[in-house]
């Protein structure tokens, strides 16, 4: 089977030397077994986005002197595939609308907290279909959420394979009930990552640890619509010399900053830990 990985920004901010060394990851995998590697651009959230990141993101992985497949696949000109899994998730029962903001759910006393904060109390899901319309006609407007209970249900036991970390049992619970399409958007992150790794063919996804509790609702979600699971190989992260993860508020590790520096991109590899003589040229 052909190994084909990608590496998957967001065009939210600079690229920096943890996203040089992510990207590596997965361009290096696919070298290695003589694979395919892709990029795609996650820009879903367009509020968020702009286009001189994602500018940014194509000069700074080619001044590395990675190549990729073309064409690169940009999630804002996909949402008909997101909302045609959407529609399958909807019509199996599995999703409800939750017209919580984000206050209502920071204030719920009660929520317990999972990998990305309090965990959604399930406050919308018992609203009765006269509640839901009542809701929809003030104006209010709504996310959709998974009915995490019911879909593990449905799919039963599940288990993925990171290729670091071995077998893994899939707890898709880990988050609670995730959002599945944010509002005013027939998508989220869990939604397109997974529809897009399936129909990309992407056989290995490569991605920072960060996201590895996010792979339990993935396999579910792959469960539900019936994909075939890829491999995971979640990385490590890079940090700095206090120990905190790089994010990219970081403008000193930014790719686009090394490079006004005037390094070179060998200097930046080794900086991003990238073995000697493992990098692209
Ligand atoms: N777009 C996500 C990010 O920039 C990564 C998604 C993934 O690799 O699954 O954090």
């Amino acid at each position: 089977m052909t190994v084909v990985t990608r590496f998957a920004p967001s065009p939210t901010g600079q690229l920096h030397l943890g996203h040089a060394y992510s990207a590596w990851v997965g361009w290096h995998a696919a070298q290695a077994a003589g694979g395919r590697f892709l990029l795609r651009l996650e820009d879903t959230d367009l509020g968020r986005c702009r286009s001189e990141f994602e500018r940014g993101i194509l000069d700074d992985l080619a001044w590395l002197g990675l190549t990729w497949e073309t064409p690169v696949r940009r999630q804002s000109e996909h949402f008909s595939d997101y909302r045609a899994a959407l529609d399958r998730l909807d019509a199996a029962g599995l999703l409800y609308p939750c017209f919580c903001t984000r206050k209502d759910i920071q204030s719920a006393a009660s929520a317990p907290h999972g990998p990305d904060g309090p965990i959604y109390p399930g406050t919308c899901r018992g609203l009765s279909e006269v509640d839901r319309r009542s809701r929809v006609a003030a104006g209010l407007t709504n996310a959709l959420r998974l009915d995490v209970a019911a879909a593990s249900r449905l799919a039963g036991p599940l288990a993925w394979h990171d290729r670091a970390a071995g077998r893994q049992t899939a707890q898709p619970e880990v988050f609670g009930d995730v959002v599945i399409a944010r509002k005013g958007t027939p998508t989220s992150y869990h939604l397109s990552v997974t529809v897009d790794d399936h129909l990309q063919g992407v056989t290995l996804v490569t991605r920072g640890v960060d996201l590895f509790q996010a792979t339990h609702v993935h396999r579910l979600l792959q469960a539900l619509l019936g994909y075939e699971p890829p491999g995971y190989h979640h990385h490590r992260l890079l940090v700095d010399e206090t120990g905190r993860r790089l994010a990219k508020r970081d403008q000193a590790r930014a790719l686009c900053s090394l490079r006004d520096q005037g390094l070179s991109p060998g200097e930046v590899w080794k900086l991003a830990g990238v073995p000697e003589g493992q990098g692209p040229g």
